[in-house]
């Protein structure tokens, strides 16, 4: 059995300074809100190079508050990729605004910048470009069109922490950066975790306030805000894992470029590209195979770990019914929904594995082929 993930491997690297850590929370007696949160808030920052960070409960909130900070909301429209996961369009939901979707470059999956200008209207306030799998969006390109028609950008870098576009760390380019520490995120919590960068001074005040009922003093609330806290055990779990994360993205930068290497000579499987001059964060290591569902199934049934993100895209989700959307609008997403398939990848996998992963999945696909 070859899990996709596998939590306990780093656990056994990093458990016994975890486990103290947390301990020393659980003493305390401060669980909210208190010297973990600034510490840790402190520490990210400064590794993503950006002024403040604003500790939150998860990604989602961190999309929603970010949102909600630049005044979007009922109205308005805001442009996304459908190639993505459901939190993305949620949060542009909840606030009362209308997701809007573009087309994906098939090479990369992440929203296609030519495909963004078309789906521009007066009712448009912001793009939220998504850097799915830990690779970089074309920010410049996305950036020159946020500039000529006075657009907000809200970047989500929930897969894509470490991630760098022309040597800038992602979440830096836009008004706000979305985080999430989802436990299976490269920088995971041991339970839900969010944060927003941003380099405005009056932004991140406004997130502060808004992720604490609305208010910047203790029972002074200007505006309808939310309960959306790091809390102290989850913070201090972050600030051990840190000093990791580098590392951790690096193996499983490795790891990728050695399954490039196992499917050099495989014609059927079609590998990641990366954009030049960004540096990948392989949160996912996703292929395109032909017959992916039944060799999904194959895979599965011979103890490899594989999954399908996403099996279905956004536009074409019940959640989006009566927006107008259907089958055809979006062909590159459509299409690479139904051949993508994200094999197992974390720092520790070993690089035998690797090789059993591989051949595992020649060996199913050309057994689809005969049944096909
Ligand atoms: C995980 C994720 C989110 C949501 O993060 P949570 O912390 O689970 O709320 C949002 N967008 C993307 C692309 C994600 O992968």
């Amino acid at each position: 059995m070859i899990p996709i993930l596998d939590s306990k491997r780093q656990y056994k690297q990093i458990g016994d300074k975890i486990e103290k850590a947390v301990c020393e929370v659980l003493r305390s007696g401060s669980y909210i809100l208190g010297p973990n949160c600034k510490e840790f808030e402190k520490n990210i920052a400064e590794y993503i190079g950006v002024k403040h960070a604003v500790g939150l409960n998860s990604g989602t909130d961190a999309l929603h508050i970010a949102l909600r900070a630049l005044d979007i909301g009922a109205g308005d429209e805001v442009i996304t990729t459908a190639f993505t996961f459901v939190a993305t369009t949620e949060a542009i939901g909840i606030v009362g605004a209308t997701p809007v979707f573009a087309d994906i470059d098939p090479d990369t999956f992440n929203i296609d910048p030519k495909k963004i200008e078309a789906a521009i209207t007066p009712k448009t306030k912001a793009i939220i470009p998504v850097h799915l799998y830990g690779q970089p969006c074309d920010m410049d390109a996305i950036m020159d069109i946020a500039k000529r028609y006075d657009l907000y950008v809200i970047e989500d870098c929930c897969q894509a922490i470490g991630a760098e576009y022309k040597g800038k760390k992602v979440g830096t380019f836009g008004e706000f950066g979305c985080y999430s520490f989802y436990p299976t995120k490269n920088l995971g919590g041991m339970g839900d975790g969010g944060l927003l960068i941003t380099n405005s001074d009056n932004l991140k005040d406004r997130a502060i306030a808004l992720r604490n009922h609305g208010g910047a003093i203790r029972y002074h609330h200007d505006e309808i805000g939310l309960n959306s806290r790091l809390d102290e055990i989850q913070a201090t779990i972050l600030n051990v894992k840190l000093p990791y994360i580098d590392e951790w993205n690096k193996k499983r930068r490795e790891n990728a470029y050695r399954y490039n290497k196992l499917f050099e000579n495989c014609e059927d499987i079609i590998t990641p590209t990366e954009l030049s001059d960004t540096y990948c964060v392989y949160h996912q290591y996703t292929v395109k195979i032909p017959n992916r569902d039944s060799v999904h199934k194959m895979l599965q049934d011979s103890g490899i770990g594989a999954m399908l993100y996403y099996p279905i895209p956004l536009h074409l989700q019940k959640v989006h019914d009566g927006m107008g959307w259907k089958k055809g609008d979006l062909p590159n997403t459509e299409k690479d929904t139904e051949m993508v398939i994200s094999l197992p990848m974390f720092p520790e996998l070993t690089e035998e594995e690797q090789k059993t992963v591989a051949e595992t999945l020649i060996k199913c696909i050309n057994s689809s082929k005969v049944l096909a």
